[in-house]
Parts: C-alpha cells; structure tokens; sequence
C-alpha cells in the first residue's frame, strides 16, 4: 500500500497557545513519520518576522528536521501571517519552500495547491495589503530593520487587523466562487487543496465535464485538521489525541488523567 500524502494549515503556532505545539509534535512523531510526504499549506506560524528571530532549537523546527531526515518530505507554503518564511528556516527544517500557488501530483493526480488567501476577492484592502507585502522590495527593507522594531511593527498590523476583519460581513473573508473556478481551469486541474479560511469541507465541484472537489482545510485551535490522501480515498479528518479518563480508587469517580492537548 502506498503511504498517506498529508495536507495540513492553518496551525497558527504562537507561544500563547502551547497545546497547539503539543499536538502538532504528536501528529508530526505518530502520523508524519509514516507518511508519503508532509505539506503545510500556509500559516503555519502565528506570525514570522524573520529567520533571524529564532535560534533552530525549537522544538516544532526541531521535530520538523527529523521529520525530514527521517525521509518523510516536507514542503511548507507561505501564508499570510508567515509569508515571511525563507532559505534559512527551510534549511534548519529541511523544508521545500513553494510557491502559492503550486501544482503537485498526489497518487498521480494533478492538484492545485495554495494558502488560499489570493481567491477571497471580496474585500479590496487586504488585496492591497497582500500585494504590497509580497513584494521584494517591501520585504527586503523590512527584513533590514533591527528585530526588535520589526516585532513592534507586526504587533501593530495584527491589531490593526483584528480591529477591521471583526467588523468585515464574514462571506467577504470567503473564497470567491469565480476565482476558484478561474484558477482551476487555469490550471487544467480537478482538484483544489487550501486553507485560510478555517472552514474545513469538501466541496464537489463540477468543471465542465469533468466532478472536481474543493477541500478546505481546518485549523488547529481545537484540534487538528488534516486531509489523508491515499490511492482510492482522499479524507478531511479532525486529528486529536485520545483523552484517558482514570477511575480515582478514592472516589471511585471518573476524573481526568494526565491532561491531553486538544
Ligand atoms: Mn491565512
């Protein structure tokens, strides 16, 4: 049997919610290990404001390189929030950076890949904000400025965010139905794989002739989400770590045993 192709986003690691760490390293020590390949689809990190701004022995870039030592393939795709991601973080993880979007095969089937945030048109500011930056130029001034300020600046933009998306109609923060079509018929594909959304589905999608699908993956404040691709059936599942419930011999009530992260 051919191993699992994983798919997964939308992680938002950040040292503010550490069980979200926790179950990545889980799943990346009991389900990655064994799989095909490994691909993070974009935001990935709460925020990244340069390589510089970490020393490799994270435990999550830790896992990460041997995950990839160990054989398994890892590619990691920009998001939004970590768009920042560059050749020295690839090279303390063994990741393959790729650009959004890309086209991958999976079990021979080409399929369109990418953070998702380039299809949802509906609101005009940030495609301004995205265009601006992703470019070079607007990257390479800020990645030369000292970290400190760097760090100030992102803290800034996410508040300023947070202020304006909490008053944004919440189909504007979809993806356009138009633009998913156009991309997947630029692409010549039937398959369409993206996060960003954090509205995990598969859609159905027919393209002319040809049945399609849309799947959206989930993020991972809760639990994880993870799409398993496997030669005959490709699944969205929620990824979660058993919860044990110990019996006290005191009470003889039921009562948690070693917390699990969710
Ligand atoms: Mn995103």
């Amino acid at each position: 049997m051919s191993d699992p192709i994983l798919f997964i986003a939308d992680l938002h690691l950040d040292p503010s919610r550490p069980a979200v760490t926790e179950t990545f390293l889980r799943f990346l020590e009991e389900e990655a290990t064994d799989a095909g390949a490994l691909y993070i689809l974009g935001d990935l990190f709460e925020a990244w404001v340069g390589d510089d701004a970490v020393s490799g022995d994270e435990p999550e870039i830790e896992a990460m390189a041997e995950l990839s030592q160990a054989g398994t393939p890892l590619f990691i795709m920009h998001g939004n929030r970590d768009f920042l991601l560059g050749e020295a973080f690839a090279e303390m993880t063994g990741a393959t950076l790729l650009p959004d979007p890309s086209v991958t095969r999976v079990h021979g089937e080409r399929v369109l890949i990418t953070h998702g945030d380039s299809l949802c048109l509906g609101d005009p500011e940030y495609v301004a904000f995205r265009a601006m930056v992703r470019d070079p130029e607007w990257q390479r001034r800020f990645l030369s400025l000292p970290l400190d300020e760097r760090i100030r600046q992102a803290r800034h933009a996410r508040a300023q965010s947070m202020a304006r998306t909490g008053t944004l109609d919440p189909e504007i923060m979809d993806v356009a139905p138009a633009a998913v079509h156009q991309a997947m018929r630029d692409h010549g594909v039937q398959w369409l794989i993206h996060g960003h959304t954090h509205r995990p589905a598969v859609h159905r999608l027919q393209l002319g002739e040809k049945e399609g699908a849309r799947f959206v993956l989930g993020d991972w404040f809760e639990q994880g989400s993870v799409l398993r691709c496997l030669p005959d059936t490709w699944t969205l599942e929620r990824w979660d770590h058993p919860v044990t419930l110990a019996r006290s011999p005191q009470s003889g009530s039921v009562e948690p045993g070693p917390t699990q992260p969710r």
